[in-house]
């Protein structure tokens, strides 16, 4: 499944791709996903003026002062191709752009969903109303992770997971994370201490930074016919690896099972 920083390298591909582009017509193979589309032809003859993220929507800003929100679901992917190019196996819409390329957009599990929203007030939606902070802006602040964690007794893991507090630390990042800042993933949220969150925020941007570094490095592929997904292969420290020894410490990385989905640490470095 597609994590923030998979979309934000989807973004990043997209937005000189798109941006100033007038869109010329638009098929739809289906006229539902995970939930019935928007009328997209109603942006017939608009102009894309930007392509923004949030939490892990994309967000293509229109000229008319809509925006198209779209959500990747499981196995959403767009490719921009050639207009002539046929349709590959599992696309549902292509939108032809005035320069002779088009915007598709596969989705064989077909959990992905859109919606056209007024830019102004899309955060009001019931998609966005209850996102906390993007943990890249400043309003993820140490503060607020302190503020969030203030008396909760939920392990620190399932805090850092929850959309509410901050968006985008899937479980992988989650893990990673909390390894690089030497806390326990068991660890009750309330009862850890002002610097020790300092750090976890620190450190929950620069694993997510570097994860989109990594993508960054693979943006051509999925902008290009072969059709892969700009997906990196990172490697981790503890996501993964139980059984395999601790880089740190030489002791094995364990696993357990938190809100139903596994979690890496070292039981020595992690406290
Ligand atoms: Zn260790």
């Amino acid at each position: 499944m597609p994590e923030l920083p998979e979309v934000e390298t989807v973004r990043t591909g997209l937005e000189p791709l798109l941006r100033g582009r007038e869109i010329a017509s638009v098929i739809c193979h289906r006229s539902s996903l995970r939930y019935p589309l928007p009328d997209l032809t109603a942006l017939v003859g608009k102009t894309v003026i930007g392509v923004r993220r949030r939490a892990k929507y994309l967000l293509f800003d229109i000229d008319d002062g809509q925006t198209l929100v779209w959500h990747l679901g499981m196995t959403g992917q767009f490719h921009v191709l050639p207009q002539q190019t046929q349709a590959g196996s599992h696309e549902h819409v292509c939108f032809n752009l005035s320069y002779g390329q088009s915007l598709r957009y596969r989705d064989a599990r077909r959990f992905g969903y859109a919606g056209l929203l007024h830019a102004e007030d899309f955060e009001k939606h019931a998609w966005f109303a209850a996102l906390g902070p993007e943990p890249l802006s400043d309003d993820f602040s140490v503060n607020h992770l302190i503020e969030a964690c203030s008396s909760r007794k939920a392990p620190i893991k399932n805090v850092i997971m929850d959309a509410g507090v901050v968006v985008g630390v899937g479980n992988i990042y989650a893990s990673e994370s909390l390894y690089r800042a030497g806390i326990h993933p068991t660890r009750a949220a309330g009862r850890i201490s002002a610097p020790r969150l300092g750090l976890l925020v620190k450190v929950i941007r620069e694993v997510l930074e570097e994860a989109i570094d990594a993508g960054g490095s693979s943006i051509s592929d999925f902008v290009n016919a072969d059709g892969k997904p700009g997906y990196f292969a990172h490697s981790f420290q503890v996501y993964g690896r139980h059984g395999d020894r601790c880089f740190a410490c030489d002791k094995q990385i364990k696993r357990i099972s938190q809100a139903g989905r596994s979690t890496f640490y070292c039981s020595s470095c992690q406290r």
